[in-house]
């Protein structure tokens, strides 16, 4: 089965030439599912060839703009592409009056229905599946309720005999915090944002974020293969200083940057 990865967006809030803010997408045999709309989001998906009418589900975080500013110009060009299957949006409550507003100035000759589907879990809930993968959503902790997403593969016999148990958790934004380490336990590839090197660690903890090693830790303490880092601040120019310090406490580590690829 087709399980990748691809990031659409490595920075944080501040725009930074060559990085876009959150967005990735996650294909699972064919289709796609989005995780954070950041904006810029539709070119990164064309220069990576991903098709719109392909997207079956978008799942966001938080109603910051550096995750969500991007889904409305997606919605609109999905329009014009003649997209008629349903799409599926899953965030915060507040995200459904937002596409409640943005429908009544830019609804006119949408042939398709926008289901949203708000998200409040308090632990670990099954928000969605299919017939190749489960979604379950868990809270963060960040300045303003916020989510992650867990992503499980459903393998066949054989595919897990080949692969093992695949699976991702895409955890932005975040403060780190006990619980988060269960809702991650065993994830084969894990995203933990790492806005800010040790340096500003002062930062991280009064701006609700993680730092390098706090994402290190989790990625630990949860038994996790592989660990993604990003959502870097853009005051830190030389941004090999993210990985470095990561790989200090968990060696298997990545800082993605956009257009990055990962087989999961
Ligand atoms: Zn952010
Ligand atoms: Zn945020």
């Amino acid at each position: 089965m087709n399980f990748s990865l691809r990031i659409l967006g490595a920075a944080s809030a501040m725009p930074i030439s060559e990085m876009n803010p959150s967005a990735q997408a996650l294909t699972v045999q064919g289709r796609l599912l989005l995780i954070d709309c950041g904006e810029g989001l539709q070119q990164r998906m064309r220069q990576m060839h991903l098709s719109f009418l392909k997207v079956q589900a978008v799942f966001i975080s938080h109603i910051h703009g550096d995750h969500v500013f991007g889904l409305f110009g997606l919605l609109s060009t999905m329009a014009m592409y003649g997209r008629t299957e349903v799409l599926h949006i899953f965030g915060p409550e507040a995200l459904g009056s937002i596409i409640k507003f943005y429908l009544s100035w830019f609804g006119d000759g949408m042939n398709y229905q926008i289901e949203f589907h708000k998200v409040s879990a308090k632990g670990l809930e099954e928000v969605f599946s299919s017939k190749h993968v489960r979604v379950s959503a868990f809270p963060l902790k960040h300045k303003i309720e916020c989510y992650g997403y867990r992503f499980d593969a459903i393998q066949s016999e054989r595919e897990l005999a080949k692969y093992g148990p695949r699976s991702y958790a895409y955890c932005s934004d975040t403060m780190p915090f006990p619980e988060l380490k269960d809702y991650v336990r065993d994830v084969k590839v894990l995203y933990h944002e790492a806005t800010y090197p040790m340096d500003f660690a002062d930062k991280a903890a009064t701006r609700f974020h993680s730092t390098t090693e706090d994402a290190a830790r989790c990625a630990l303490e949860a038994g996790a293969e592989r660990l993604l880092i990003g959502h870097y601040t853009s005051r830190v120019r030389d941004r090999s200083v993210f990985e470095r310090e990561a790989a200090r406490l968990f060696p298997n580590v990545t800082a993605v940057s956009d257009g990055d690829e990962f087989e999961l």
